[in-house]
């Protein structure tokens, strides 16, 4: 058993994460060690449970239906502490986290691509409304929802793969194909 990974706040409904965070090493993380006894793939006994409860619940209620399938849902900041696991590793500070998600490479399908930021104007020098309505902001915004982007996440990968300069579609830089949360792989909760 491990050190005590939740606590319930008096007069509170709901547990708070307790961070035990470990010394890490920065170059040696380990992704798989990180999920692991966290997420699987549902089994199809496990999804036969969730149909029939499901069901149960419409046929048998008038209550509205919430699905929350913690196990499956990748990405939700509530699971970085690992309150399940007895002794997680790697980052499970929230704010290691939040920094890591900004500052570390990305890897997709074990292929490292370093996504360099792009800025439209810097509020010290501009007011955010000013940059805001730029034409080049305005430009941008336009590509993201036409999202013309080549898909970078799914595909084998070329030369142009490790950063986020060009791609096969002919666009510049930024590039949005290959960012796990604009293609919706990953989601903030
Ligand atoms: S730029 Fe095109 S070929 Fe290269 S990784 Fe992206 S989708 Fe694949």
């Amino acid at each position: 058993m491990g050190p005590a990974s939740g606590r319930m706040p008096a007069g509170g409904f709901y547990h708070d994460a307790i961070e035990r965070q470990q010394p890490y090493d920065e170059d040696a993380l380990d992704p798989d060690e990180w999920v692991e006894g966290m997420y699987a793939v549902y089994t199809d006994e496990e999804l036969r449970t969730l149909q029939a409860r499901a069901e149960a619940l419409y046929a048998n209620t008038s209550r509205a239906i919430i699905g929350n399938f913690g196990t499956a849902g990748f990405g939700d900041i509530a699971h970085v502490p690992g309150l399940a696991i007895a002794r997680p590793h790697g980052i499970r500070s929230v704010a290691d986290w939040y920094m890591a998600t900004a500052l570390h490479p990305e890897y997709i399908r074990g292929r490292r691509k370093d996504v360099t930021h792009h800025s439209f104007g810097n509020i010290d020098a501009t007011p955010l409304p000013e940059i805001w309505a730029s034409a080049a902001f305005a430009a941008f915004r336009q590509r993201v929802r036409d999202f013309n982007f080549s898909p970078c996440t799914t595909c084998g990968g070329c030369e142009r793969f490790p950063f986020n300069f060009e791609d096969c579609t002919g666009n510049g830089f930024p590039t949005c194909g290959g960012c796990l949360w604009a293609q919706g792989f990953v989601q903030c909760a």
